[in-house]
C-alpha cells in the first residue's frame, strides 16, 4: 500500500472506514487516531491499533467495498445485483457492452471489470450531475479506458447495428428506450433489466408483447443473501439482512417473435 491508494479499516464490529491515503494523513477515530503513515508501514491484512487500544484490520477495498462507500448521486446498483447482472450477460473478457444510466457508476464499474481492458463499456446518463459522478467514481477506483460516458437518453440514442454483446438498463421506464436497442444488440445476447418493483416487471414484458418486440423472457429473478452470524455457541442468520432491492428480468434478443 503507498500514498494515494485506498484503505479500509474494519473495527472490532465489522464497521468499515474508507479513505484514500495521504501524506501527513490521519484516520481520527472515537477513541485515538492513526496516521495514515503507520498504515502504509503495517500494510494490508495485517491489524493496527489506536494508542487507546481501538483495534482494526487493514484492507485494500473490494469493488463491493468501494461501491456501497462511495459518493452517490443516484442509487448504485446493489453489488449482489451488479455481479449478477454480469453472469446473466454471460460477459466475458473483450465483449462490447451497453448501459443506461449510469447514475453513480456502480454497474459501470462492474461491466467495465467483466469485459476488461480489451472490452468496451457504453454507458447513457441523461443526467449531467450524474454522469459526472459516475465518471469520477470510475476514474477514482479502477480505470482502464474501457468505458465511454455519453450524455443524453438512451431512447433519442441512434446505435450502430447488432454492435453490442450485451445491454444493462437500470432505469425506471425501460420500455421507452427498447427501440433504440433491439437494432443494436446483437442476436442471440442478452437484455438484462434492474427493476425495484414488480409492476415495473409485468408493463416491461407487456410492452414487449404489445409491440411484438424481438425478446425471449428469459427469467425473472431476485438475488437474495442471507447472512448468517457464527459465534459458537451462537450460530443463526443475522438479524439485520439487506432486504429487497430489485427484480433482474433477463431478456434474450431473436431474429423475429
Ligand atoms: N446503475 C447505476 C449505478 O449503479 O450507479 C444507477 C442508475 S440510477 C438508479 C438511474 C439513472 O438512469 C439516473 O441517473 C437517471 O438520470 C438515468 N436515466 C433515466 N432514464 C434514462 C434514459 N432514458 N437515458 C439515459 N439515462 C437515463
Amino acid at each position: 500500500m503507498t500514498y494515494g491508494d485506498w484503505a479500509l479499516l474494519q473495527d472490532r464490529r465489522g464497521r468499515v472506514y474508507l479513505f484514500r491515503l495521504q501524506p501527513g494523513g490521519i484516520f481520527n477515530y472515537h477513541r485515538g487516531s492513526i496516521r495514515h503513515e503507520a498504515i502504509i508501514q503495517a500494510g494490508a491484512g495485517r491489524f493496527i491499533a489506536t494508542p487507546q487500544g481501538e483495534r482494526f484490520s487493514i484492507h485494500r477495498p473490494t469493488l463491493e467495498d468501494y461501491v456501497l462507500q462511495m459518493p452517490r448521486e443516484a442509487t448504485p446498483t446493489y453489488p449482489k445485483d451488479a455481479a449478477t447482472i454480469c453472469f446473466l450477460l454471460d460477459l466475458a473478457p473483450g465483449m462490447r457492452v451497453l448501459e443506461a444510466g449510469a447514475g453513480s457508476g456502480g454497474l459501470t464499474l462492474y461491466l467495465a471489470r467483466a469485459v476488461g481492458p480489451t472490452g468496451q463499456v457504453w454507458s447513457y446518463e441523461s443526467r449531467l450531475r450524474h454522469l459526472e459522478r459516475a465518471r469520477r467514481n470510475l476514474g477514482e477506483y479502477e480505470d482502464w479506458g474501457n468505458v465511454t460516458f455519453v450524455q443524453g437518453d438512451l431512447a433519442q440514442a441512434e446505435l450502430p447495428p447488432s454492435s453490442f454483446d450485451g445491454v444493462a438498463l437500470d432505469l425506471m421506464e425501460p420500455w421507452s428506450v427498447l427501440h433504440s436497442i433491439v437494432p443494436a444488440l446483437k442476436i442471440d445476447r442478452f437484455l438484462v433489466c434492474y427493476l425495484p418493483n414488480l409492476t415495473q416487471v409485468v408493463t416491461l414484458l407487456e410492452q414487449i408483447k404489445t409491440l411484438q418486440l424481438p425478446f425471449l423472457h428469459e427469467r425473472t429473478l431476485e438475488v437474495q443473501h442471507r447472512e448468517w452470524d457464527i459465534r459458537p455457541p451462537i450460530a443463526h442468520p443475522k438479524f439485520q439482512q439487506v432486504g429487497h432491492t430489485a427484480f433482474l428480468v433477463q431478456l434474450r434478443r431473436i431474429e423475429h417473435t
